[in-house]
């Protein structure tokens, strides 16, 4: 085996997730065709549970200063996203600087990423993985035990796997650009007679402007153009851009789809690479954050043999139903931003039923991040699959919260390495004892921390043997 565990691709999926398997111990190669990192301006949201999953992690403090907007929308419906949390609203900051962070510190953390490697061939065989890429100085190939695919929304590894990918095609685009020396009004999601359009002007004084023209089918097989924005906006609006400066084009579309399975054998997927959405919301780049946080530790416990490999089923399940609930919602958004008139009395139904404190706060929790919650057991505390926010989770390892006892000395011996300590009660569950996750979900809560056992033995492997001779 060349390496345990192959990243393939570099953007922000694959390398939190290159972080988050060196921080529970597993040695990570990330293979990345490009030679030197994105420069386009793409998403620039941080969601509230993103956040506290970066503050978890002591991260926070690296990204300083950055500006928060209590303001969000739903398909351009405003919205108040403020819920309980440290970290409310949408926190901006553009994507290469969120790439550039988490770069240092999967490099830091001592992930090896090489750049200039176009993967070409996945190749399951038995215990291992065998992937080809083709690289500057010719072809190569490295064999891994396991194989994450972070490599976006065109994904190779899903072409090569032939993975099911059921969803719906495009039907509607959006027109972007960044454009220096105009002056249109800032404008935010202004539905007009011909089509929908926003425009942002920054500090710099470079406008991004977006424009949809309703009814417009998707243009194929050709990048956009200044000139495509300009004649689109002139429909929209009446507006005249063409003398600006256009610093960057782009076009996105309402493509829906979502893998059947996250889980291949011994390859996985993460990011965008399992699902693929309209950016609206800013929520694709936070779902592969949380793809990423939630496969780290479980796979770096399998690839070091100390849980069996069916602990990776459990990431499909969690995380496949939070992109359905995701992309159930954005579509939902879609239709209400880029539908034609038809539309307008839905838009007022929503905004009606939005001004009930209960829905705003489902929705918003949906586009947060903050109102996920795992499966759980019928037994279990009814908060065993939600967030514990707040809690230092910075070395990546689970925590067992319960007062200093004999138990729990014993459980820490058992689980050491696995599993730290620390001293209850545990206001959020309104118990003495709980277990949580090192992505930072409650997996147990109760008064006896023996009774966490099957839920230590189910997240975090068998006993050591150690712990046996002592209890
Ligand atoms: C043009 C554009 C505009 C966007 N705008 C927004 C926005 O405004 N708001 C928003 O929220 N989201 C936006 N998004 C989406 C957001 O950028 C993505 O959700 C996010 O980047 C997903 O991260 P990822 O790590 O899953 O995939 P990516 O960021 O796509 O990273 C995948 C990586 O894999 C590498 N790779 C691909 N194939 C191979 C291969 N065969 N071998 C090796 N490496 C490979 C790529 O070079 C890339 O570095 C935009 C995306 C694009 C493409």
């Amino acid at each position: 085996m060349d390496t345990p565990i192959a990243v393939v691709g570099a953007g922000p999926a694959g390398l939190m997730l290159a972080a988050e398997l060196r921080l529970g111990g597993a040695q990570v190669t990330v293979l990345e065709r490009r030679d030197r990192p994105a420069t386009e301006s793409r998403a620039s949201t941080l969601h509230a549970r993103t956040m506290e999953i970066l503050a978890s992690r002591g991260l926070r403090e690296l990204f300083g200063e950055l500006p928060c907007e209590p303001r969000g929308h739903f398909g351009g419906i405003p919205m108040d996203l403020t819920l309980p949390s440290d970290f409310p609203g949408q926190w901006k900051v553009p994507q290469t600087r969120t790439e550039a962070l988490l770069a240092d510190r999967a490099r830091s953390l001592g992930a090896e990423v090489r750049r200039g490697w176009t993967v070409r061939g996945v190749t399951a065989a038995g215990d291992h993985v065998r992937v080809t890429a083709d690289t500057a100085r010719g072809p190569r190939e490295l064999r891994a035990a396991y194989v994450v695919a972070c490599d976006g929304q065109d994904s190779t590894v899903r072409t090569l796997l032939g993975a099911d990918f059921p969803g719906r095609p495009a039907r509607r685009e959006m027109l972007r650009a960044d454009v220096g020396g105009i002056d249109v009004p800032n404008r935010r999601f202004e539905r007009r007679e011909r089509g929908m359009v926003v425009a942002a002007r920054n500090p710099a004084g470079v406008t991004r402007v977006m424009v949809h023209e309703f009814g417009r089918p998707v243009r194929a097989g050709r990048e956009p153009d200044f000139g495509d924005v300009v004649d689109a906006w002139k429909r929209v609006t009446g507006e005249d851009l063409s003398g600006g400066d256009p610093l960057w084009v782009n076009a996105f579309d309402d493509t829906d789809r979502q893998l059947a399975r996250y889980r291949h054998g011994r390859v996985l997927f993460a990011g965008d690479a399992a699902h693929v959405q309209m950016p609206i919301g800013g929520q694709a780049l936070n779902l592969g954050l949380q793809d990423a946080v939630n496969l780290g530790w479980k796979l770096a416990a399998v690839a070091g043999g100390r849980v069996p490999a069916d602990l990776l089923d459990t990431y499909h399940d969690e995380r496949h139903a939070a992109g359905r609930q995701v992309l159930a919602n954005i579509r939902a958004q879609a239709e209400l931003l880029l539908g034609t008139a038809a539309v307008e009395p839905v838009r007022a139904v929503v905004a009606a039923l939005l001004a009930a404190e209960p829905n705003r706060v489902r929705l918003a929790g949906v586009v947060s991040g903050l109102g996920l919650r795992y499966p759980a057991g019928p037994d279990d505390h009814p908060a065993v699959g939600t967030r514990l926010p707040g809690v230092d989770l910075h070395d990546g390892r689970g925590l067992l919260v319960a007062a200093p006892s004999t138990a729990r000395d014993a459980i820490a011996a058992g689980w050491r390495g696995r599993v730290r300590t620390a001293s209850g009660p545990v206001p959020a569950t309104g118990t003495t004892a709980a277990l949580i996750r090192p992505d930072g979900h409650l997996a147990w809560a109760g008064t006896d921390p023996t009774a966490a056992r099957p839920a230590l033995t189910r997240w975090f492997g068998p006993i050591d043997r150690r712990e046996k001779e002592l209890s």
